[in-house]
């Protein structure tokens, strides 16, 4: 990875070839067999099975502003095109003025007409959380992404201010995002692919859950990206931009023509591994194989 991510530096995982083509499996490490259950279902629906048929042939991304200065985020942004941006704040060390800081020079990167979105990662408590939106809200904020880390809280947070409150952490299993809807925690849903158990899956949930979604990745490569980009394509409706423009986060790719946004947009469709890149990247595999084969039981 170019830049620390969800507290890692490194991206595993597992590529499946089946007769439907490439499917990714790159559960995060500290999951367990039932979790990687879920995200084994979705490299085996790619790899076996296929994706619905697409509603759209190109999908809007936001580009991703990890926390880094304010002139790198501003820098980040411009280059990317994209009209949607989302910054991660609540960086553990950084004080709140970084935040301020990166989120306002975001902003003036997009002008008046972009949407800025914040990611806190459910760093924050209540109290703070109430506060710092109030105070980030001054640039104009789309929706915060799991400003704290449990539903009671998100709760709370959506109760007393009037930023649209997004879960994404608290969406780990497909029954999910229905209880943040009983909770009444969230206005929007952030969806996966992987942890949702695929794009059938996943479109399924959404469904039952009836609250709009922003298609996000797990920071995958473009192999698994195309899953994200199946759902985003085959949903009703899209009215987000997606977090499926995380490309720019790896440092290397296994295919040839990888998809990275153009305009903001990425076309719907699915590269092929290519065994050149794949080689770079290489790895010894037998923990791998060990994981999936108990993901399996
Ligand atoms: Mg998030």
């Amino acid at each position: 990875m170019r830049t620390r991510f969800r507290g890692q530096t490194v991206r595993e995982g597992v590529l499946l070839h089946g007769p439907a083509g490439w499917g990714e499996f790159s559960p995060f490490p500290e999951y367990g067999p039932r979790e990687c259950a879920r995200w084994l279902a979705c490299a085996r629906e790619a790899a076996f099975d296929g994706w619905p048929a697409p509603v759209r042939d190109a999908v809007p991304v936001n580009a991703t502003v990890p926390a880094v200065g304010p002139e790198q985020a501003h820098d980040l942004v411009r280059r990317s095109g994209c009209g949607t941006a989302k910054v991660k704040v609540a960086e553990p060390g950084q004080p709140f003025s970084a935040d301020v800081a990166r989120v306002e020079a975001v902003r003036d990167a997009l002008g008046p007409s972009g949407r800025v979105r914040i990611d806190a990662n459910g760093a924050w408590d209540v109290g703070e959380a109430v506060r710092r939106l109030k105070e980030l809200d001054r640039f104009g904020l789309e929706y915060a992404e799991q400003p704290c880390a449990t539903l009671e809280e998100l709760a709370a947070v959506r109760r007393a201010c009037d930023v649209p409150i997004a879960a994404d952490e608290s969406i780990r299993r497909a029954e999910d995002p229905l209880r943040v809807r009983a909770a009444e925690a969230a206005d929007i849903a952030v969806v996966k692919v992987q942890p949702l158990g695929g794009v059938r899956a996943a479109l399924r949930v959404v469904e039952a859950c009836g609250l709009p979604a922003v298609v996000s990745s797990a920071v995958e490569t473009s192999v698994g990206l195309a899953a994200g980009v199946a759902l985003a394509a085959a949903l009703p409706e899209l009215p987000y931009a997606c977090g499926l423009g995380t490309m720019s986060l790896l440092s290397g790719d296994v295919v040839a023509d990888s998809l990275v946004p153009e305009g903001g947009m990425l076309p719907v469709r699915r590269p092929d591994v290519s065994f050149e890149h794949l080689s770079d990247f290489e790895i010894d595999c037998p923990s791998w194989l060990r994981r999936m084969q108990e993901a399996s039981l």
